[in-house]
């Protein structure tokens, strides 16, 4: 072994490795950060988030951080799941202490437990940090209950998407469970999984709620019925992010909203 190489090698023994925190961000509204979440802000030397990520969340990033944006914007090439996972190992291995912050909760539809494989395989140390998951936060800000006594037993949080090579949902199946179904990344292909629900028997009058931007400052709301959903959020120009919450549930809104909204944000 060359004296240059054991060199290099001690350097290395030396060198503090890095760490990841996979954490979640919550739905938008920085109060619904968890308080890890705010202290892996303030602590980390790298912050690699997503789009969801409202900038008032990425504004807490102690000042000397730097943050990279990793994921779609604009309709650009984005970075693909392989690029993220390698450029998080490689933060990591250079001693920096990273944090991965995803909207929502890091494994709810977000990749996070690949990401956790990942960063185990290379050897990384990582910490996974639960956030609030849009699909219930969205339903809460809307005075939506996410479960009720006498209404529902269950919540079904399901994705629009289907991955590649995944099999398609049966969406029949969920309809016969009779309980409210809530809908991430659902906006384009509302059309389909409306048709299948209702050709498994579901009522056209069932009332379904679309929630978008929810808990941010500009979070709209549209109370339908499952046959004229679809249209409606078109006609709407209902965007993206949207949680879109189908069942008897959603009928709650109107008593609870009437007690709601009388006291200030503990945030401002
Ligand atoms: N990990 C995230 C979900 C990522 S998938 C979580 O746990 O919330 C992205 C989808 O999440 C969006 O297409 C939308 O359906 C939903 N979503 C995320 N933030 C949202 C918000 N503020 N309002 C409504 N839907 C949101």
């Amino acid at each position: 072994m060359s004296e240059a190489f054991k060199a290099a090698l001690s350097k290395l023994a030396a060198m503090e490795q890095g760490h990841v925190w996979l954490a979640g961000a919550g739905p938008g509204d920085p109060g619904l950060l968890t308080l890890h979440a705010l202290s892996g802000l303030s602590q980390a030397d790298v912050v690699v988030h997503d789009a969801l990520v409202d900038a008032r969340v990425l504004a807490l990033a102690h000042p000397k951080a730097v943050l990279e944006f990793a994921g779609k914007r604009g309709g650009k090439a984005s970075a693909t799941q392989d690029d993220i996972t390698r450029r998080l190992i490689a933060l990591a291995f250079s001693g920096q202490r990273v944090l991965r912050l995803k909207g929502g909760d890091p494994c709810v539809f977000g990749r996070g437990g690949e990401e956790a494989l990942a960063l185990a395989a290379a050897g990384i140390p990582f910490r996974i940090i639960p956030g609030i998951t849009a699909g219930i936060a969205a339903l809460t800000a809307a005075s939506i209950p996410a479960t009720h006594r006498g209404v529902s037993q269950a919540l079904i949080l399901v994705t629009g998407r289907s991955g590649d090579g995944e099999a398609a949902m049966d969406w029949a199946a969920l309809a016969r469970l009779r309980q409210p179904i809530v809908l991430y990344m659902a906006l384009h292909s509302l059309d389909r999984i409306v048709d299948a629900l209702i050709a498994a028997g579901m009522d056209r009058t069932e009332p379904v709620a679309v929630i978008a931007s929810a808990t941010l400052p500009d979070q709209r709301l549209l109370i339908s019925e499952l046959g004229r959903v679809a249209a409606e959020t078109r006609d709407a120009d209902c965007e993206a992010p949207a949680i879109v919450v189908i069942g008897g549930i959603v009928r709650l809104r109107d008593k609870l909203l009437t007690l709601a909204a009388k006291i200030p944000d503990l945030v401002a």
